[in-house]
């Protein structure tokens, strides 16, 4: 493995200087100006285009090349192509580029909120050629290139998180600029930056074998508490042991090849949790980026015997996983967020207007980053709460308030940033906001979505009531500003948010409100999402609250008759055998009552889940999630009672301690 990342960085990547080599000025410069403004390139330039990319691809070795798109809710879903035609009976490398442009799949087949019934189920995966190819290797090293696409149904109904995310995209671009206008500013393009950092865990693939939980749901239902210990809290930024390092080491090989700009790794809070980050860049990239970082985790940790878990809180009593999202928006010269080097009036403006657009659009935020894994971390161990507030900062709140719109302060402003609130779910630090509530197992478009939506939307009312308003533009600009700030102004939060935190039932409160799609409705744009795309989104989003709850009934009930039960029947025998000395009998009545109160809870459970077959998906959905999870939390209290009385040799799965000890 070299050790020089510029030898390696962007090797499979076809970027646009490696385009720009293998078309003709002109077919480069239409591209760009297709990609750069979302316009369409006509059927020659994109046919000069695909059959360039089909090329490079062929000379790096690349045997298939795949689709890859971004279902509603799912991972990434991909179909593979060979890169074989046979023409007048012989064979060649080179398919026809209307094939290489689009891939027909079944639709009806991934979420869709039943507007693509099983016989209408024609959809398409089509190259979004905003997003440029690449080459991803398999495990056994057999080259793909990657086409990353959108994906709709016949009808031209949108069924990804892709398409949503760039039409928010273009909606910030278009009414930002509006907003410049009025302040005297210009820009061709303003920009959604955005960084991600991912976080997990890496656990011992061998372990993980073993724990039919973890492998069916990512998550422990039973046993799922690590021994408190003070040594727990020693993880944080610890020296990671040689077969992690060896494992980032490739990873960040591996993703710099792909053009990846991996950039920071580190351990995190709890035992076996790490971090990765990657430099920030455009929004739409970098949550493709984000999706293929989790793929090569996967692919490599296995190569080192280890399995990644992304599930948000895969053990009960330490630190969850989440993905923090920095967010930033820029013209060719300023990052507008940035207040010691933007000119203050516009620092304001834009900033500003990011805290009214979180305070009129917080149900749709939250309703970005609410499903089931989700909703277990939030509010819980470091993790934020579930309400949104946002930490500013003393002294940037003071100069906001001092902000006259008459006479503008219109230089950078000198200011030191407060300090660093680790328990805000949306801070604003140096120069981004980093919006701390989404999972690590979610993709990120969609929280950027709302974010966006909310953005735009309130750029565009700042920009329309200030055309309304006579006189100086920028006076009017300025004024609505301060209006709008000074109505919203109640969202900033400087304090501690774990104090003020309901603990109890928050997640059930923050999972209702996914239930309650009216709110949302009201403030979305229809440009980004059509009413029948926002309505299928809710249906699929249900669907999923619903699945997920009942898969954590089924599993526990598995656990408890495979695994459970076995072990401890096994522990009474080995007991009984020994009554006579002084503390066997006292055990054995513990584990009989344990398995009595365990065998109740289990049935009250079925009960539970065999309540709602007679329901409608929205009332089996707020039944199970009003009894399910604290019956399991029932359960798990039972078991903990009696599971350090089970011998080692009787134990019938890997308990959290030995997943989670250092490896
Ligand atoms: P933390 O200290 O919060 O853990 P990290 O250094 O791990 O932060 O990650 C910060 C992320 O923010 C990185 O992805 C970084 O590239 C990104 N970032 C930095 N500046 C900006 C910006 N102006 N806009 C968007 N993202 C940014
Ligand atoms: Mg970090």
């Amino acid at each position: 493995m070299k050790s020089n990342t510029s030898l390696q960085f962007g090797k499979y990547l076809l970027d646009d200087q490696k385009l720009r080599k293998l078309v003709s000025k002109n077919t480069y410069k239409k591209y760009i100006q297709a990609k750069t403004y979302h316009r369409h390139l006509s059927p020659k330039t994109l046919n000069t285009m695909l059959k360039a990319i089909m090329e490079w691809a062929i000379s790096e070795g690349a045997t298939h090349y795949l689709h890859i798109f971004y279902p509603l809710f799912r991972p990434s879903a991909e179909k593979g192509v060979a890169l074989l035609s046979i023409n007048k009976g012989s064979v060649t490398s080179l398919v026809p580029p209307s094939e290489l442009m689009r891939s027909e799949v079944d639709a009806s087949s991934f979420p869709n909120g039943n507007t693509c019934q099983p016989h209408k189920a024609k959809g398409y995966a089509v190259w979004d050629i905003a997003s440029n190819p690449y080459i991803a290797c398999d495990e056994n090293g057999e080259k793909m290139l990657y086409l990353p696409s959108k994906f709709y149904s016949s009808d031209g109904i949108c069924l990804d998180e892709k398409t949503p995310l760039q039409k928010a995209t273009i909606a910030v671009d278009k009414e930002a600029r509006r907003v410049l206008y009025r302040l005297g500013g210009k820009a061709r393009k303003v920009i959604c930056n955005v960084g991600a950092e991912q976080e997990f865990f890496l656990i011992k693939k061998a372990l993980f074998e073993k724990r039919y939980d973890l492998k069916t749901i990512g998550r422990a239902v039973i046993e799922n508490a690590v021994t408190t210990l003070p040594t727990l809290s020693n993880h944080y930024l610890s020296r990671p042991n040689p077969t992690i390092a060896n494992f980032f080491n490739h990873l960040s090989h591996d993703l710099w090849e792909k053009g990846i700009a991996s950039k920071i790794r580190h351990s995190e809070v709890s035992p076996s949790q790490y971090e990765i980050t990657t430099i920030f860049g455009e929004a739409n990239k970098i949550f493709e980026q984000n999706n293929e970082i989790v793929h090569s985790i996967k692919t490599i940790a296995n190569k080192f015997g280890l399995e990644p878990l992304f599930h948000e809180k895969p053990f009960c009593n330490i630190n969850g996983s989440g993905k923090h999202i920095n967010l930033s928006f820029s013209t060719n010269k300023l990052n507008l967020l940035d207040p010691i080097s933007t000119p203050f009036h516009i620092f304001y403006v834009f900033f500003t207007a990011f805290i009214v657009a979180v305070d009129t659009h917080k149900d749709l935020i939250l309703n970005s980053v609410t499903y089931y894994s989700n909703a277990l971390r939030l509010g819980q161990k470091e993790a934020p709460p579930s309400h949104i507030t946002i930490h500013i900062g003393d002294a940037l709140k003071n100069l906001l308030l001092d902000f006259n719109p008459q006479t503008p302060y219109k230089k950078p402003i000198i200011y030191q940033n407060d300090d660093r609130n680790r328990t805000s779910p949306l801070a604003f630090v140096k120069n981004r906001f980093e919006f701390r509530m989404a999972g690590s197992s979610q993709s990120i478009a969609f929280p950027l979505t709302a974010l966006y939506v909310a953005f735009s939307n309130t750029l565009k009312l700042i920009a329309d009531e200030s055309e309304k308003e006579k006189g100086n533009r920028l006076t009017s600009v300025l004024t609505v500003s301060k209006e709008l700030f000074e109505k919203h102004k109640r969202i900033i939060y400087n304090d501690d948010n774990y104090s003020k935190e309901k603990q109890a039932h928050q997640s059930v409160e923050l999972m209702s409100n996914c239930l309650c799609p009216s709110q949302i409705k009201r403030t979305t744009n229809p440009d980004v999402l059509s009413d029948i795309e926002l309505h299928l989104r809710q249906i699929e989003q249900e669907k999923k609250l619903y699945s997920d709850l009942l898969a954590d009934c089924v599993v526990t009930d598995k656990m408890l008759n495979k695994f459970v039960y076995p072990s401890l029947f096994r522990t009474l025998d080995f007991y009984r055998n020994r009554t006579q000395t002084f503390i066997g009998d006292d055990i054995c009545k513990s584990i009989m009552s344990a398995i009595n109160n365990l065998s109740r809870l289990q049935a009250e459970l079925a009960d539970i889940t065999n309540d709602t077959t007679s329901l409608e998906t929205h009332e089996k959905t707020k039944w199970l999630l009003r009894f399910a999870p604290r019956k399991i939390e029932e359960l798990n209290m039972e078991y903990e009672k009696i599971k350090d009385f089970i011998p080692r040799e009787f134990e019938t799965f890997p308990s959290c301690d030995e997943i989670l000890k250092p490896l």
